[in-house]
């Protein structure tokens, strides 16, 4: 089914939609060539409509209701590869066996920025979903309607698809976000990034493929009334790494340290989950009406190390986190002091002296 056409004057935009949400796996099982799969599908009908418009340039945009197969993936790239002149956005409602290394090494070797032209791969969010809705839904006068968790699934497949096409930061973010004079104003948003190590014969071993980060999901936003913070979408997360059968060390790096409520959860999540210890190493301390402060107590209560943040741990974010394009970090004004001020101001609060 072909959506909407808009020719430009040397740009032409094509939005499709193949609405078959289970049609990917069911060809999948016994379908080698994918031939039927909608991505090859579309190349096949593309690659016609080349011949007869070879000079012009292209901007493609999918919006598909799950992520490449990774054979659909090498063929897609291959294909963007041959054609420079068009370039592919994907949007994907779902990721397609993101666990396997093998999937998720088509998904790289098609979105990778280095060594010629790539696709981009994004999460539908709801202005997708709004603009799919609007131009390819057949709706009698009926308004798009979200369902109640997309910011909460969003911000989950996002985290994932980050993960695994390893996202980076934007160093303006992480040097607006994770300052750490006290008395900073205006820091609505709260960024976490994250680290996983499993305990090998007394030594702790980074898995390399749970590393990311991710930001707290806004409230109010196209309707939804409750945002959703960061820490919760961190908890969200960690049940796909299943970790289990050894010793795991999960690391938080965190602009803010929890609210009083996420402070909770992640202590009831480590009481339940005794194979994975929980480092916290905050920027700044976020204190709700002082209630905060006994959300942090709890936690600690419950076997979780808070601690500051101090130049090393600003560094190895900067180093591993962020798009730094081999810039060394650079410390702010103030950040040893700040970082002291505050790790007295914690250990106070710790202690129940704090106020
Ligand atoms: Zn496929
Ligand atoms: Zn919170």
């Amino acid at each position: 089914m072909m959506g909407a056409m808009w020719n430009f004057v040397h740009t032409a935009l094509m939005d499709f939609l193949f609405p078959c949400p289970l049609l990917l796996s069911q060809v999948c099982a016994k379908d080698k060539s994918c031939e039927d799969h909608p991505e090859m599908r579309f190349l096949h009908w593309f690659h016609k409509w080349r011949q007869l418009h070879h000079d012009q340039e292209y901007e493609v945009t999918w919006y598909v209701s799950w992520s490449p197969c990774a054979r659909c993936a090498n063929s897609v790239a291959t294909f963007l590869a041959e054609d420079p002149k068009v370039t592919l956005t994907i949007f994907v409602a779902r990721l397609y066996f993101f666990w396997k290394p093998d999937y998720q090494e088509a998904l790289r070797s098609l979105c990778q920025k280095r060594g010629g032209p790539h696709a981009t791969m994004k999460i539908m969010n709801y202005d997708e979903f709004q603009h799919c809705w609007d131009k390819f839904v057949y709706r009698p006068k009926k308004p798009f309607k979200p369902r109640e968790n997309l910011p909460k699934h969003y911000t989950l497949l996002h985290t994932i698809l980050g993960e695994l096409l390893r996202h980076l930061m934007d160093p303006d973010t992480f040097t607006l976000n994770f300052n750490n004079e006290p008395w900073v104003s205006g820091q609505h948003e709260s960024y976490l990034c994250y680290k996983v190590e499993r305990l090998d014969n007394g030594t702790w071993v980074p898995m390399d493929e749970h590393r990311g980060f991710l930001h707290n999901q806004a409230p109010n936003k196209h309707g939804f009334p409750k945002g959703r913070h960061a820490e919760l979408c961190f908890l969200d997360l960690i049940p796909f790494w299943k970790l289990d059968g050894q010793q795991y060390r999960v690391t938080c790096f965190t602009s803010w340290s929890p609210c009083f409520s996420c402070a909770q959860e992640m202590a009831t999540f480590i009481s339940n989950n005794k194979h994975v210890s929980l480092r916290i190493f905050a920027a700044r301390i976020y204190d709700d009406q002082g209630r905060g402060q006994e959300g942090l107590r709890a936690l600690h209560t419950a076997g979780a190390e808070i601690a500051m943040m101090n130049y090393s741990e600003f560094k190895y974010c900067w180093d591993t986190f962020v798009d730094r394009q081999g810039r060394p970090f650079q410390p702010w004004d103030g950040l040893d002091e700040h970082s002291q001020a505050l790790s007295g101001r914690l250990r106070a609060i710790l202690q129940n002296q704090g106020n």
